[in-house]
């Protein structure tokens, strides 16, 4: 069957019969994202609801006013996921989310395009496509693409959208001649009894069940992005088409303001700068060990000469790191004395990492306690305890327990 939405891609309302309510537990697919679905399955005369297929997922719309959140083909017949069931041989109002579906359109009339001049005039054919929520990718047979191919096959697309070239649908039966011409991509097995093939002036003949555009100005602009290695030595080329091209633009610019406000600095300097920043970052970080180091030798030497020897040591510093702490605890082994370090993620304040030393004694009576009140992960190793806490809130409960537990022993 051809829907409507085949014969009129433009169409964003039109009425038409319910022929069908069932409830289904069908899940929802939405570029590529499944979610559980509980409701209704409806059947229309006709619609002008895209059901998924070809590589184009399905739209989203209206029936009078219950929203349609799926739309899927089963043989001859789409079937609109809705949450409220409809009644039989009532007339509706069908809606389309139109931003979604021409979004859509732009996406997979691009994607012909893009493949036919790929194919025509490279030599590189689309083995098969991916339209996303925010990128879609033709996947050539091809183990790379050289960067010059395609900003060529760019700028030649874009030429093709500026001649305005006429897009349209011829329709066949199995049978007709017409059909040699033109490929199959993508073409649902049950799309075969009235074929649709897409035209693109004399550039392209396409087989699909998609809607598309009417002339290939409607596509605005195609924008190349990248290469990545795609399955079984294929490479997977990223495109935007429209809309898409204009929206990311702008995410662009605006993440180039916020930077160039951050880096007080012209954009055409952000990368000198940012690689500024980072080798001035390496040296700090060089220069804040070597402190680090020395304060941690500092700290050793105050301990060792504080008269009387104290029982117990409870520390943690705001500047410490692991290392800091390592350093300290290896200095002081076998002193006899009972440590407490932490250190906290620079990131994430409340997490860090501890160290408890000592007797064991003092360890097997406060070493399960402490562990569990920092949520620390780890076991005590040759008296040693090592890990990761999970909550350094409860520090001052720590300490606490610390100099109650050596003021009596
Ligand atoms: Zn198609």
């Amino acid at each position: 069957m051809v829907f409507k939405c085949q014969e009129d891609s433009f169409l964003k309302e039109f009425t038409s019969k319910v022929l069908k309510c069932e409830e289904t537990k069908e899940s929802i697919v939405d570029y590529g994202k499944i979610t559980n679905f509980e409701g209704y399955q409806i059947v229309l005369e006709n619609t002008i609801l895209f059901p998924a297929g070809g590589g184009q997922p399905h739209d989203i719309g209206w029936l009078d006013n219950i929203e349609v959140l799926q739309v899927l083909r089963k043989g001859d017949e789409a079937l609109h996921f809705t949450k409220e069931p409809l009644a039989i041989g009532t007339t509706v109002t069908q809606k389309i989310q139109w931003e979604r579906r021409f979004d859509h359109m732009q996406q997979h009339s691009g994607q012909h395009l893009l493949s036919a001049i790929l194919e025509k005039e490279y030599a590189l054919p689309t083995t098969s496509w991916w339209l996303g929520a925010e990128e879609s990718y033709v996947e050539l047979d091809a183990s790379s693409v050289a960067e010059d191919v395609i900003r060529n096959v760019e700028t030649r697309c874009n030429d093709l959208i500026r001649d305005a070239v006429t897009v349209n649908v011829k329709f066949c039966k199995a049978n007709d001649p017409d059909l040699n011409e033109a490929h199959t991509r993508g073409l649902p097995k049950d799309c075969m009894d009235t074929i649709r093939i897409i035209c693109i002036g004399d550039i392209d003949e396409n087989m699909c069940c998609g809607t598309h555009v009417t002339n290939l100005s409607q596509l605005q602009v195609i924008k190349l992005l990248v290469t990545e290695p795609g399955k079984k030595g294929k490479t997977n080329l990223k495109f935007l088409v429209g809309n898409r091209v204009m929206k990311t633009f702008q995410h662009m610019l605006d993440r180039e303001k916020a930077l160039t406000a951050l880096l007080k600095n012209e954009p055409n300097k952000h990368e000198e700068l940012v690689s500024k920043v980072q080798k001035n970052l390496k040296i700090a970080n060089k220069s804040l060990q070597n402190v680090l180091s020395e304060l941690a030798q500092f700290e050793v030497d105050r301990i060792k000469n504080t008269q009387p020897k104290p029982k117990y040591i409870f520390m943690c510093k705001k500047e410490a790191t692991p290392d800091f702490n390592r350093s300290i605890c290896k200095a002081l082994e076998g002193d006899g004395m009972f440590l407490f370090l932490a250190s906290s993620e620079p990131d994430k304040p409340k997490e860090g990492q501890i160290i408890i030393q000592g007797p064991e004694e003092h360890c097997n009576e406060l070493g399960q306690q402490i562990t569990e009140l920092l949520k620390a992960k780890g076991a005590f190793k040759h008296g040693k305890f090592q890990g990761k806490a999970g909550d350094l809130s409860g520090l001052n409960k720590c300490k606490k327990l610390v100099e109650e537990y050596f003021a009596n022993v």
